[in-house]
């Protein structure tokens, strides 16, 4: 059916909902109101203005005592005292001359506004007003506003589906929950859902329909990870690799420091899943530096101890040989040879490596994309390692574990991920989080600081590189471009020449070939460069201890969760380390970027993240579709996801493919909705 085929609807206006998104009648039916006005009481006049929060509109009716006009500023100004039996108060309507003509002593209107006290009593600022006939009571409604367009005013759309509302509910379909869902939490039926969305007779009428079409989104969410878990643990299909009681203690002895509490509970958790004989499926969380190479050394030591072998899969060149390089001296005591695969390495060095993982020679693979390789085949791969997850696709990720029947997956992360997210969009996964650094670090200290103040800045960079140490700078575009914001390539050019002609500058970023970053990186870490100019690609797990200030540009631009991870590439030595944040003069929040000076902890940071600016900041959550909901928000709305989790958890229980003919319409449900389509694809 055709847009054009309701009630007021030509080709123009067609075009102009289409603007929005909405190309049929059954995308206006899901179109929801984002508030609805109140227009169905009126308060006495003594009483108005009462309320603290003055962007609260209120309504009120009375008689015009007198009208006049004045101006102040340019602005026209229509000023009304308008009686009810209570008192009076003044109305004002703003730039609306024409009033004057139509409105009269003596007549009664109904007005709605924001109100404020003032000296003389209560004033409102009236957004709506309607005259009122000899001896007619105000009848109002609740008002459904919806969000406009840039052609398209919210009236418009509350006309347009007021008028086709019969037909557009004709359109609403099945209802994909079973009877005893919406029993048991009082929900509407889909279509009287619908009506009440967009013609509710009360709030609480319109709460409850928003409800329920909440809980569905999520419903169809959980459902499908829930789905994921069941056939997973029912597949059976994978090695049960156990631990002999020592072996902790084994890997204690070998290792020069003490594990953390943190780390031991994690590796605890990780061996428990890995004994098992369905596939771990596990996300591995730990801020900057709280020891996850030494978790993935226990994960891997235990697959080789049961005579499988272990590949770690990093999105770039540096983190791999990072980890390969850190791997290496954890592994070597119990006789574990890491092979390192990378797309630069020479023919010859790749074929070794490759013969050695194909005969079994090798038990552990850590190297890039090029792992993925058609050539690069494993005698018996049992665990698949992939850090930095989200950079990774869903086919990639899965092509890693293709080259293994069934291997134990653990996904490592250094974001942090606020726990609401990882209970819902994470929901197929089980959790581990180091929550603990090693001890002995000393916090970073953060300061924010305007663009005005940034040769302050590089003042203090010029004496810690004094002392010996480095220095991070990091811009956020490569090239100049139109949007105002500092390049690296011409800020680096600067600084050489003008800010730090005696000192040795390096540059680094995403568009240069894999041997130049990689030659880049090489070079800071033996300090033959002492100040890195780079992009944000120093991000992640970058790791150079004798770096001690990171300097960010328009510091502004970027997520909190962003910024911590950034600071996290100092502080990784015994000397105590400066992050400054440069925010330009005109940025306005200099009060989120205070967070960051105030807190270290990653989790706290990330859920202020999330609050502040949405789930799409993290750490891929935007690209994969698991957080698009058209009426859901998992800050706003968690508890209503933990209902439907449990709902899931319940209805998958008892029926693990939702074959029963009262599970069809969910069936259809999970196939449907985008969040639980990518949940079904993702890994
Ligand atoms: P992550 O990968 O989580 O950022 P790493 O595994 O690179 O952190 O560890 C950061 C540093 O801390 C490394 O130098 C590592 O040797 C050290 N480290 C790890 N665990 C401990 C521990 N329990 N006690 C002391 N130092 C530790
Ligand atoms: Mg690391």
């Amino acid at each position: 059916m055709n847009l054009e085929e309701l009630a007021g609807v030509g080709k123009s206006s067609a075009e102009r909902f289409a603007e929005l998104g909405i190309d049929t009648p059954l995308d206006l039916l899901n179109d929801f109101p984002f508030r609805y006005d109140d227009l169905r009481e009126v308060t006495p006049a003594a009483q108005l203005a009462r309320a603290q929060d003055d962007s609260i509109e209120e309504n009120a009716a009375g008689t015009i005592v007198w009208v006049r006009e004045r101006r102040a500023r340019r602005l026209a100004i229509v000023e009304a005292e308008l009686a009810d039996e209570s008192g009076s108060f003044i109305a004002k309507w703003f730039g609306r001359s024409y009033l004057m003509g139509a409105l009269r002593k003596g007549m009664r209107l109904f007005v709605r506004g924001r109100t404020q006290r003032t000296l003389t009593g209560a004033a409102m600022n009236v957004a709506i007003h309607k005259v009122l006939a000899e001896g007619e009571t105000h009848r109002g409604e609740l008002v459904p506003v919806y969000p406009a367009g840039k052609d398209l005013t919210s009236r418009k759309i509350r006309q347009v589906v007021a008028r086709n509302l019969p037909k557009l509910l004709t359109l609403a379909g099945e209802d994909p929950l079973p009877k005893t869902i919406l029993r048991a939490r009082r929900f509407p039926e889909l279509r009287e859902a619908y009506r009440s969305m967009h013609a509710p007779g009360s709030p609480e009428e319109a709460n409850k329909a928003r409800e329920r079409f909440i809980f569905t989104e999520f419903l169809a969410l959980a459902l499908a990870a829930q789905m994921k878990r069941q056939t997973r643990s029912a597949a059976r299909s994978a090695r049960a690799l156990r631990a002999s009681p020592a072996l902790l203690g084994e890997l204690q002895r070998e290792v020069p420091f003490p594990l953390t509490a943190a780390q031991q509970r994690v590796i605890g958790e990780i061996w428990d899943d890995m004994a098992r004989d369905s596939a771990m499926n596990r996300l591995l969380q730990g801020d900057v530096g709280s020891g996850k190479t030494l978790v993935a050394a226990a994960a891997i030591l235990l697959a080789a101890r049961n005579g499988v072998q272990s590949a770690l899969m990093a999105p770039t060149e540096i983190l791999a040989a990072q980890h390969a390089a850190k791997l290496s001296p954890l592994l070597m005591p119990f006789g574990i040879a890491v092979e390192a695969v990378f797309g630069s390495q020479g023919a010859k060095a790749r074929a070794t490596a490759v013969a050695r993982l194909g005969s079994g020679e090798a038990a552990v693979a850590v190297g890039t994309h090029a792992l993925l390789t058609e050539g690069v085949e494993f005698e018996s791969l049992g665990l698949a390692i992939i850090d930095e997850q989200h950079r990774f696709g869903v086919e990639q990720r899965a092509r890693l574990r293709s080259k293994g029947s069934a291997p134990h997956t653990l996904h490592m992360t250094a974001t942090p991920i606020p726990r609401t997210l990882a209970q819902s969009i994470y929901a197929d996964l089980d959790v581990s989080v180091i929550d603990e650094l090693p001890p002995g670090r000393s916090p970073i200290e953060t300061y924010v600081l305007r663009q005005s103040r940034l040769e302050r800045a590089y003042d203090f960079v010029r004496k810690n590189v004094a002392l010996g140490r480095q220095a991070y700078i990091v811009a956020p575009v490569i090239d100049e471009s139109e949007l105002e914001l500092t390049s690296v390539v011409a800020e680096s050019e600067r600084l050489q020449r003008i800010v730090f002609p005696d000192l040795r500058l390096g540059l680094l970023h995403g568009r240069m070939p894999a041997r130049d970053k990689e030659d880049a990186m090489q070079r800071f870490a033996r300090n033959e460069v002492q100040v890195l100019v780079a992009t944000t690609v120093v991000e992640v797990g970058v790791d150079v201890p004798n770096a001690s200030v990171m300097v960010v540009l328009d510091a502004q631009r970027y997520g909190l969760s962003q910024l911590h991870q950034l600071r996290g590439r100092v502080g990784r030595g015994a000397a105590q380390s400066y992050c400054l944040l440069i925010a330009s003069d005109e940025a306005e929040e200099l009060e989120r970027l205070q967070i960051l000076a105030g807190s270290n902890d990653g989790f706290a940071i990330a859920e202020e993240d999330l609050r502040l600016r949405g789930p799409g900041e993290f750490a891929g959550t935007a690209q994969s579709g698991l957080a698009n909901f058209r009426v859901a928000d998992l800050v706003r709305d968690i508890a209503v996801y933990r209902d439907a989790k449990a709902a899931a958890e319940s209805i998958v229980a008892d029926d693990p493919e939702l074959r029963a003919t009262a599970h069809a319409g969910l069936r259809a449900l999970v196939e449907g909705e985008p969040s639980a389509r990518a949940m079904l694809l993702s890994s």
